[in-house]
């Protein structure tokens, strides 16, 4: 589908009626009536727009807790009709879509596993055909796959959902960054790009996995790449959550943050600092990486160096040297990359390998 229709007639009514940026706040999981209705009442008006709780919560191993199900709707129209803000859950099947709408939930989230699976996005989307009204925001899925995400958004457009959003969560990694999932900045650029008016709401929680890096995220997200507002999960006791207990905020500490960042908006960039930043975070994020990388790589030559010792074989060994640098030097010139710098590089990488097995 053409990706210029698309963008030209996502109805932006619900969202724009808010000041930017919009803040949908709340527990990961609904645990129980008080639990929910504390956390919304103490939650700020001025600063929050939506109340959010997960009632169905899929996790990656069985025999943990998988949300409260339907008893927690009844919490969320209650926490609708005593505070009056617009309420969300996650939902991941058609039974959920009924469900959520027979409640009166405003906004349906789908989740990042859900997002992966085109056969779950077309049974949401079967579900909802037509519906004009129902706010559908789809997080990213887990793995890096822009296409995969613009998939979900098709599926739902073409039954007619018009209000329609996204969620930045960040993405999975296996060689672990310090962040529960990265952020991958960069194909977030490329979605803005395609799609400027589709609501673009970042998820510091589930980005930072804990609550220490979440305003740093945030500042990002808001100031460098304006997307339209956050989702951040907040829970009145957050020490006894019963899920994603390490990135619970207090609703007072989601109010901080929000305060602080409307604060620093103040202190303007121009557009030339603002694209010169956005680029050196774009740097930060490989730099990042390649340190990642570079530390699994020198675990594996800590094992090389036991192997080595324990078979009293010679720790420099030409020939698989020269087979490093050829290989490498061919794959640099594939990409552009100067043969000077590749040399250097694998030296330096090279020599402290050797230097970690000798130490071994
Ligand atoms: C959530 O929002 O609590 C959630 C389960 O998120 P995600 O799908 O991003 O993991
Ligand atoms: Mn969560």
């Amino acid at each position: 589908m053409e990706k210029n229709i698309i963008n030209n007639k996502i109805d932006r009514s619900w969202i724009d009626k808010f000041n930017k940026p919009i803040t949908i706040s709340g527990p990961c999981s609904a645990e129980s009536e008080a639990q929910v209705l504390e956390t919304a009442k103490r939650l700020d008006n001025k600063y929050i727009n939506i109340f959010r709780a997960g009632i169905w919560k899929p996790r990656t191993k069985p025999n943990n807790f998988e949300g409260i199900g339907e008893k927690g709707l009844h919490w969320l129209q209650k926490v609708k009709q005593d505070t009056g803000y617009m309420v969300a859950t996650e939902v991941a099947n058609e039974k959920h879509v009924k469900l959520a709408l027979s409640f009166d939930i405003d906004i349906l989230w789908i989740g990042a596993r859900s997002t992966a699976s085109p056969f779950i996005i077309q049974e949401i989307a079967d579900s909802l055909e037509g519906n004009k009204e129902i706010i559908i925001l789809v997080k990213n899925p887990i793995h890096p796959d822009l296409e995969l995400w613009i998939g979900a958004l098709e599926r739902l457009f073409a039954k007619g959902i018009r209000k329609l959003g996204v969620i930045h969560r960040g993405f999975y990694t296996y060689n672990n960054s310090r962040l529960r999932n990265q952020p991958n900045w960069n194909i977030l650029l490329k979605f803005r790009k395609m799609f400027s008016r589709i609501p673009l709401i970042c998820d510091p929680s589930h980005i930072c996995g804990n609550k220490t890096g979440i305003y740093d995220i945030a500042k990002i997200a808001y100031h460098l790449f304006k997307y339209d507002g956050f989702m951040i999960e907040s829970h009145c006791d957050p020490l006894h959550a019963w899920s994603d207990v390490k990135q619970q905020m207090t609703p007072e500490e989601v109010t901080d943050l929000l305060r602080n960042l409307k604060y620093t908006k103040n202190k303007k960039q121009n557009d030339d600092q603002a694209s010169l930043n956005s680029l050196r975070i774009l740097i930060d994020e490989i730099d990042d990486n390649m340190i990642y990388l570079l530390s699994e790589r020198m675990k594996i030559s800590k094992q090389l160096g036991i192997l080595k010792k324990t078979k009293y074989l010679s720790f420099v060994q030409p020939d698989r040297w020269k087979y490093i640098l050829t290989r490498s030097l061919k794959l640099g010139q594939e990409l552009g990359i100067s043969e000077s710098i590749i040399e250097n590089f694998f030296k330096l990488l090279h020599e402290e390998s050797i230097n970690i097995q000798k130490n071994m």
